[in-house]
């Protein structure tokens, strides 16, 4: 192939994929329990990850309360009061996490954006990055959770192990 019609179509594939992710936003923000929520939890995306940066920039300026989570011992973790003047900064693992600021208790929490790296849509099963943390976080959890599925981690039923302490993700955006 040349390098002109090659380029074209890459080109033409990266904004493919930039308009799949737009796509998931989208149907995000279209939500019920998206638009019902006023405090809204979702991560600090890694690079890997779909980008959480514009749910949270939405989230702000709608006015909801954004909060991010912060891991603890023993595989728990917590969920920080963000906005864009939080310090943060980098664990061992390469996450941004927020320095100080107010913790926000479970039950103020009405709406978790919770990452993984598979997501089953029928079953609702998830599989996570292997630590557990949202299996423990979500276990007496009662308000919404929604994932954001891309291409490549959405699955009809799970093609892994699932365990009884795994925690079903009520909506799985794809
Ligand atoms: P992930 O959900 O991140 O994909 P796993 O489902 O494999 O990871 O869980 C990781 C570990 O976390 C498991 O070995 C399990 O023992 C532990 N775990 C998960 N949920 C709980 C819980 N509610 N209480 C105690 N340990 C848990
Ligand atoms: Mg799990």
């Amino acid at each position: 192939m040349n390098k002109k019609a090659l380029r074209s179509r890459i080109i033409r594939a990266l904004k493919q994929t930039q308009s799949i992710d737009q796509n998931l936003y989208q149907k995000l923000f279209e939500h019920p329990d998206w638009q019902t929520a006023k405090t809204v939890a979702v991560t600090l995306s890694a690079p890997i990850e779909l980008d959480t940066a514009p749910i949270i920039d939405r989230a702000l300026s709608q006015g909801k309360r954004v909060v991010v989570p912060r891991t603890l011992p023993d595989f728990q973790m917590e969920f920080v009061a963000y906005d864009h003047t939080t310090p943060l900064f980098q664990t061992a693992f390469g996450i941004m996490e927020p320095k100080g600021g107010s913790v926000i208790a479970k039950p103020e929490i009405d709406l978790i954006i919770v990452p993984g790296l598979a997501f089953a849509s029928r079953t609702h099963d998830r599989l996570g990055f292997g630590g557990g943390f949202y299996d423990r976080y979500l276990a007496d959890y009662q308000g919404h959770t929604i994932s954001l599925a891309r291409g490549p981690q959405l699955f009809e039923t799970p093609n892994w192990d699932v365990n009884q302490f795994d925690i079903k993700i009520q909506t799985i955006i794809s």
